[in-house]
């Protein structure tokens, strides 16, 4: 009897040692912010000093665990296969564009994402659901989009992203854990209300926090003027995309932008003319990011 209950405490403690490892060290390992420049999938975390203790795997996982709140629909694995893929973003929604969008996805049979902006409105709510119900990725853009609020500190910024947040988990059921920055992660607008260095100091926070953030590698060029020729959208994401293997198409969900829906149905078909097959944007997939910090 003595020896059985020498042994349960011995086990006892072997458990609660390994816990207080686990907790109590948990500032002295690499943290995501020490994590190799390209973003890599959480596996890709560096192992910890002890690797007998708890296998890299379990470790990132934990690490990651504790800072991270996604509860949307599981990922896919990421597809090693090879093949193209393309990635269509679509920014600043919702808006009076965003079923149009839909509608022109639904009949390509094609999943995208949109990176939303904050709208508290019963029309702006049920968007975020429709978004969602037909398949596609929804990432945080900010809720205001507001430069001179959001790059003033990485608080305010981070501040900003979980009010978005909220209003998403009370629509659409989860807070996404994929993000873009307003201008992007290396716009110079942010160096006015927030300094040089700002957008390292804030893509630090967001990863610190289990945000993956996404950057475009093809730009349709719809915000390079209040409406882009139809025709310059077109050819500037095929030109753009020749060569590439993986594509993040930057284009905007705005009411204005009507000849992004014109370009639309032919993007998609020449992109699809050139092999690509599409896909939603999650935590794990292909990035692109013009700034690591
Ligand atoms: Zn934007």
């Amino acid at each position: 009897m003595g020896e059985m209950r020498k042994k349960l405490r011995k086990q006892y403690f072997t458990w609660v040692s390994i816990c207080i490892a686990l907790v109590g060290c948990s500032g002295t390992h690499p943290t995501i912010e020490q994590a190799p420049k390209q973003l890599a999938p959480n596996h890709a975390l560096p192992a910890p000093p002890n690797p007998n203790r708890l296998s890299a795997e379990a470790y990132s996982e934990d690490l990651v665990e504790s800072r991270h709140f996604y509860t949307g629909p599981p990922h896919k694995p990421i597809d090693a296969s090879s093949g193209k893929t393309a990635f269509l973003t679509f920014d600043d929604g919702p808006s009076d564009s965003t079923r149009k969008i839909l509608r022109i996805l639904k009949n390509y049979g094609i999943k995208a994402t949109f990176f939303v902006v904050g709208s508290d409105t019963n029309e702006g709510r049920t968007l975020y659901r429709e978004i969602a119900a037909d398949g596609h990725a929804l990432g945080n853009h900010t809720f205001s989009h507001d430069y001179n609020r959001i790059y003033r500190s990485p608080e305010a910024f981070m501040k900003d992203v979980h009010k978005l947040d909220q209003l998403l988990e009370e629509t659409v059921g989860y807070r996404p854990d994929i993000l873009r920055f307003p201008g992007g992660s290396n716009n110079h607008l942010s160096w006015k209300p927030g300094g040089r260095g700002i957008m390292s100091r804030v893509a630090q926070v967001v990863k610190a926090e289990g945000y993956q953030y996404f950057d475009w590698n093809v730009s349709s060029t719809d915000a390079a003027a209040p409406v882009q020729e139809r025709d310059m959208i077109i050819d500037s994401v095929v030109s753009a995309s020749r060569g590439k293997k993986s594509i993040i198409v930057l284009m905007h969900d705005s009411t204005y932008k009507t000849t992004t829906l014109e370009a639309l149905p032919v993007v998609i078909g020449k992109l699809q003319s050139a092999g690509f097959h599409f896909d939603t944007l999650n935590r794990s997939s292909f990035t692109f990011q013009f700034m690591t910090p």
